[in-house]
C-alpha cells in the first residue's frame, strides 16, 4: 500500500511516515501543496494524507483539484483547525475523512487502516504469482498455503516484484521505490534483500519464481 503524505512540518512529516512504515507501508512525502498535486498526478496511490495549511497550495485546493481531476483516491485531511465550519470545507472539498492535530497515533492508524479497506472493498487485495500469494491489506504472504515471515523490507520488495509481475524491474527502480534512494551504493543492498526473500519463498520451493535477468534486474513469474 502506498500513501503520499503532505505534511509541511518536517519534523511530524518524518514521524508520521515513520510509524506508517513500521506499519509496511510504502510513504512518499510533499512538503507544499504543489509537490502534492504533481506527485498524485505521477504516482499511484492507495491513500493520500493531506495537511490543511500548506506553502504554495492550501490542502483545501489541493483536494479541490484532485477531485476536479476525477481523482478518486482516498484523503484523510489532517489540520490544527477543529471548528466544525472547517471540517464541513474539507468534507465538501472532497476529504473522505479528518483528523484534528494533535491526533493519538492508534486512531491514526486505525483511520488510515479503515479508508484503505473501503477503497479496497470491490477490489482483491491479494497478489498472486503461482502459489505465492500476498496480501495487500492483512501484509499475509504465504506459499503453497504455508505462511511466510517477512521483514518489512522483505515484504515491500516482495509487493513491489510481485505489482510488476512478468516485467523485468532494475535494481534502481527497486531502490527508489522500496528505499526511496537511488544511490548506486544501494543496489548492493537489493541483491542481498534478493538473497533474503529466495531463502524464505523459494529456496524450499520446486519452481523458482524469483529471476535473475543479467544485466537487467529481476523479475518475478509463475
Ligand atoms: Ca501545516
Amino acid at each position: 500500500m502506498r500513501i503520499l503524505l503532505v505534511e509541511d512540518e518536517k519534523r511530524l512529516a518524518t514521524g508520521i511516515a515513520r510509524g506508517l512504515k513500521d506499519e509496511r507501508y510504502v510513504v512518499d512525502i510533499a512538503h507544499d501543496g504543489e509537490n502534492a498535486l504533481f506527485l498524485a498526478e505521477t504516482n499511484i496511490y492507495d491513500l493520500i494524507i493531506l495537511d490543511l495549511m500548506l506553502p504554495k497550495k492550501d490542502g483545501l485546493s489541493v483536494c479541490k483539484e484532485l477531485r476536479n481531476k476525477k481523482m478518486n483516491v482516498p484523503i484523510l485531511m489532517l489540520t490544527a483547525k477543529d471548528t466544525l465550519k472547517d471540517k464541513v470545507l474539507g468534507l465538501e472539498a472532497g476529504a473522505d475523512d479528518y483528523l484534528t492535530k494533535p491526533f493519538a497515533f492508534a486512531e491514526f492508524l486505525a483511520r488510515v487502516a479503515a479508508l484503505l479497506r473501503r477503497n479496497r472493498q470491490d477490489k482483491t487485495t491479494a497478489l498472486k504469482v503461482a502459489d505465492l500469494i500476498l496480501d495487500q491489506l492483512s501484509h499475509k504472504v504465504s506459499r503453497g498455503g504455508k505462511e511466510i515471515t517477512l521483514t518489512a523490507k522483505e515484504y515491500a520488495l516482495l509487493e513491489y516484484l510481485m505489482l510488476h509481475s512478468g516485467q523485468v524491474v532494475s535494481r534502481t527502480m527497486i531502490s527508489e521505490h522500496v528505499w526511496h534512494e537511488d544511490f548506486d551504493s544501494l543496489t548492493n543492498f537489493v541483491d542481498v534483500y534478493i538473497n533474503y526473500l529466495r531463502n524464505k519463498i523459494d529456496k524450499a520451493a520446486k519452481k523458482k519464481l524469483i529471476r535473475t535477468i543479467h544485466g537487467a534486474g529481476y523479475m518475478i513469474k509463475e
